[in-house]
């Protein structure tokens, strides 16, 4: 899984870097909404520079099928998509490079980007769209059941478990309405909770409590999952270090992490205003963050959808924002 580098250093350190270029369009990220920010900006004439970061095409070349995102009938494979989305960026001419964005100067009206710690960009409109990581529980088997049972967004992948029994895993919203979406599709939901109480808000505590097909383990933890070819169960300890703790196994053929995301931001967030979990805060409507020629978009700036359709969307905003911002700036 992807993971940023370290990327607080002291921007002071990269006056040591003499390898600077100037550029118009600066975007971070080669995701659904850098790309589609790309197509835009290149559209428009700004002539983007992207740096793809260590996941060249982001998250969904995790993933096998794709079959919500429009355009494509009979669905398509996420690295076959964001394929189709360098391509068409880079038919317009953007440019696109392999490389990490490892500090940030976000103090003068040139923002500088350290890429690689050994390249400066100093571009006058940075598009953020360095989307999110899913948190994962850290298991074994979550690993060797990727994309065979295991799943960390039940929108994307709850329609294959159509009739069938799974489980979501965390006790806070999202768990809630995974678990409540895939009681709409499937036979039985079970909810993972490792506490005796859901840090879900309380209408979503009630939805799931009053969803006939939703059970709650309370006080249950995920030891491993099981299966010959993909998930067939999951083996949990319920009541963990207590007099009465057991091991209890469960059938299921679908295992649903919702424990949270980690919003691939620390980068910014010396500069950037982010809310406590980390997400880039932007003007509602927008894609303007709180300094002035830096934009955001896709999940980095997303705790709600998470979509790759609404990621690609706020990647067109950001593209027309920067576009607007430059063209004030003459
Ligand atoms: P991402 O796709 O996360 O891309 C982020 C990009 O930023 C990556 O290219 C990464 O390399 C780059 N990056 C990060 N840090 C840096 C840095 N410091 N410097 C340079 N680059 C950096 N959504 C759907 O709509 N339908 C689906 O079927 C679907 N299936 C999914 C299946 C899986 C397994 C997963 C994990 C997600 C799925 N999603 C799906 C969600 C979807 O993938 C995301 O909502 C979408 O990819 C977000 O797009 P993004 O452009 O914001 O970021
Ligand atoms: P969250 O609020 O951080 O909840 C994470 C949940 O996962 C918690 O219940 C936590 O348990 C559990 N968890 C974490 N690590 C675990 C582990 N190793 N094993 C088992 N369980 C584990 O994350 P979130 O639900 O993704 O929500 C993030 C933010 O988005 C929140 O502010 C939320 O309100 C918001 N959100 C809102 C909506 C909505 O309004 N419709 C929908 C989705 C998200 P503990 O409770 O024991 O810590």
């Amino acid at each position: 899984m992807f993971k940023p580098m370290d990327l607080q250093k002291d921007s002071l350190k990269n006056t040591d870097i003499t390898d600077v270029e100037k550029v118009r369009c600066l975007i971070i990220g080669s995701g659904p909404a850098g790309y589609t920010a790309a197509i835009y900006a290149s559209r428009a004439n700004l002539k983007p520079v992207m740096y793809t970061g260590m996941q060249m095409g982001g998250q969904l070349t995790t993933t096998t099928e794709v079959d919500n995102y429009p355009g494509y009938p009979d669905g398509v494979t996420g690295p076959k998509m964001m394929e189709d989305f360098q391509k068409q960026a880079e038919r317009f001419g953007a440019d696109v490079r392999f490389g990490v964005a490892s500090a940030v100067d976000f103090s003068g009206r040139k923002h500088k980007v350290t890429i690689d710690d050994n390249k400066i960009i100093e571009a006058d409109a940075v598009i953020i769209a360095t989307g999110a990581t899913a948190k994962y529980l850290g298991l074994e088997s979550e690993s060797k059941y990727a994309g065979m049972g295991v799943s960390a967004c039940a929108t994307c992948d709850g329609f294959f478990y159509k009739g069938k029994d799974v489980a979501v895993v965390g006790g806070g919203d999202t768990a809630a309405e995974e678990a409540t979406y895939l009681a709409g599709i499937c036979r039985k939901v079970y909810l993972i909770v490792r506490r005796d109480v859901l840090r879900a808000s309380r209408t979503m505590q009630d939805r799931v409590l009053n969803t006939k097909n939703i059970e709650v383990l309370w006080q249950h933890q995920t030891v491993e999952l099981f299966g010959e070819n993909g998930v067939e169960g999951v083996t949990l300890v319920k009541k963990k270090g207590g007099p009465d703790e057991e091991t209890v196994k469960v059938k299921i053929d679908g295992f649903f992490l919702a424990i949270g995301h980690t919003p691939n931001s620390e980068a910014f967030s010396k500069y950037l205003d982010t809310d406590p979990v980390g997400y880039i805060k932007t003007i509602p409507g927008t894609s303007k963050t709180n300094v002035a020629g830096v934009f955001a978009a896709g999940d980095v700036q997303d705790s709600h959808y998470r979509q790759a359709v609404t990621a690609a969307g706020s990647g067109c905003i950001a593209a027309i924002d920067a576009e607007r911002y430059l063209s004030e700036l003459k």
